[in-house]
């Protein structure tokens, strides 16, 4: 890969080559965290937003140049990224704002952000003549890769805690991966599929451990900004478990500011929920991400629970540098934001999906915004994916059908009730 420079610790600042190391950094062990960095003089000459606008690919190998695989690498065949930004004028002006975007990532092939990862994960996999990936994952991770593996045929191993919802087990035994289903939580899990990648060889894709996983998630950020025709958004909201979103979206802007595509920098709003808020804490504390032990985390939003956050280094410096914030919204208000965003756009979020934009409105309340900024909210997973939580959020609003008999009396009696309503 002749765009790549080499593989900078986060810890140390120490480089390696891509082909010595394949994870961390060999000093820091599991949170020594690797940082691609690239050639952009070479980038500039393969890429420019004038070969884009005639550019036929509508994933996110649009930005192959920007990206850690081989020219010539076999890409997976599902259609990854390029989901839609819809400007939602009413949306806006319901929250006193001019200009507000949803970035629909529930749009995905398998319904969430994490396929921008995983389609990065199957290649590299595949340039290392993996006979095996595994995963550990809160569940979406694991049903990208589970979906992605199963369109080119890669064996693979998911391990997620037994509370994941039962729409994203579903995914991963309906694409046939052999599915561990641990007793304990995301961070147990985690632990237990490190060992077994390190035990049995498996190339890993965990979170905050592999490399190239902040890559594939940069790619959104090169969509809102070309979306926008490259007038970068003054803030972007989105909900943040272990960091890898986060830290993909500011690894995104630096690149376009470094190919000078791009002429600020949006501020980062990084959201968790109260019960996991182990980042809000360390940036609000101004606490060493280094020391700071795991936290006991607990949410509805089951996909932003992480008691020790694997991407907090890239996850507090996103924040940290582009002057934006983290928020922390009680588990309450994340469920009542899925009803909210649904009814003004027609975008149906999962828990941690929606809880981007409960923090775009607690920053409105806080007056964290002005009305003229150009703000984008993204959505990182579809409702579908969590049906008991939605129920949940729709018993809080007291939103209730109306349950009759077959005939037409029974009707009129309910539509009479709406005319006093
Ligand atoms: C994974 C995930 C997040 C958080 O991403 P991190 O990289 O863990 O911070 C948010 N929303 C959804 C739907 C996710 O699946
Ligand atoms: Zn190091």
């Amino acid at each position: 890969m002749e765009n790549i420079l080499n593989l900078k610790c986060l810890i140390c600042g120490r480089h390696y080559d891509p082909a010595e190391v394949d994870y961390v950094c060999p000093d820091h062990g599991d949170d020594g965290i690797l940082d691609v960095q690239y050639d952009y003089d070479i980038i500039a000459r393969q890429i420019t937003k004038a070969g884009l606008r005639h550019s036929g690919e509508f994933t996110i190998w649009r930005y192959k140049a920007l990206l850690p695989v081989d020219a010539n690498a076999a890409l997976p065949p599902l259609s990854v990224g390029w989901t839609p930004l819809y400007h939602a004028p009413r949306l806006a002006s319901k929250l006193g704002l001019q200009n507000l975007w949803i970035k629909d990532d529930g749009r995905q092939p398998t319904a969430s952000y994490k396929d921008r990862a995983s389609a990065v994960a199957v290649v590299k996999a595949a340039e290392k003549n993996a006979s095996i990936i595994t995963t550990a994952s809160t569940g979406n991770a694991a049903a990208a890769l589970s979906g992605l593996c199963a369109s080119v045929g890669q064996s693979n191993v998911i391990f997620v805690p037994q509370s994941a919802p039962q729409a994203k087990i579903a995914q991963l035994l309906v694409f046939g991966s052999r599915v561990i289903l641990v007793k304990g939580t995301y961070d147990d899990a985690f632990e237990l599929c490190l060992q077994a990648s390190k035990e049995y060889g498996w190339y890993n894709r965990n979170t905050g451990y592999n490399p190239y996983m902040c890559e594939g998630k940069k790619t959104a950020a090169y969509e809102i900004c070309e979306q926008l025709e490259w007038d970068a958004p003054d803030r972007i909201f989105v909900s943040v478990g272990d960091g890898c979103i986060i830290g993909g979206l500011h690894k995104g802007l630096k690149d376009l500011m470094a190919l000078g595509w791009i002429d600020r920098m949006p501020r980062l709003m990084g959201i968790q929920a109260a019960g996991s808020s182990y980042l809000y804490e360390a940036w609000k504390n101004n606490e060493d991400i280094l020391t700071k032990p795991p936290i006991d985390a607990q949410t509805v939003a089951d996909s932003i629970s992480s008691g020790l956050p694997r991407d907090r280094i890239k996850a507090l410096n996103a924040v940290k540098e582009t002057d934006g914030a983290y928020i922390s919204i009680a588990d309450d208000d994340i469920m009542r934001a899925i009803p909210e965003l649904a009814r003004a756009t027609g975008v149906f979020a999962e828990p941690a999906g929606a809880a981007a934009y409960a923090g775009l409105v607690a920053a409105v309340d806080r007056q964290l915004v002005s009305a003229d900024e150009n703000i984008v909210v993204l959505n990182t997973g579809n409702g579908l994916k969590d049906i008991a939580g939605a129920m949940e959020a729709l018993d809080l609003v007291q939103t209730k059908p109306f349950r009759i008999q077959p005939d037409f009396a029974a009707l009129e009696q309910v539509v009479a009730g709406w005319d006093s309503d």
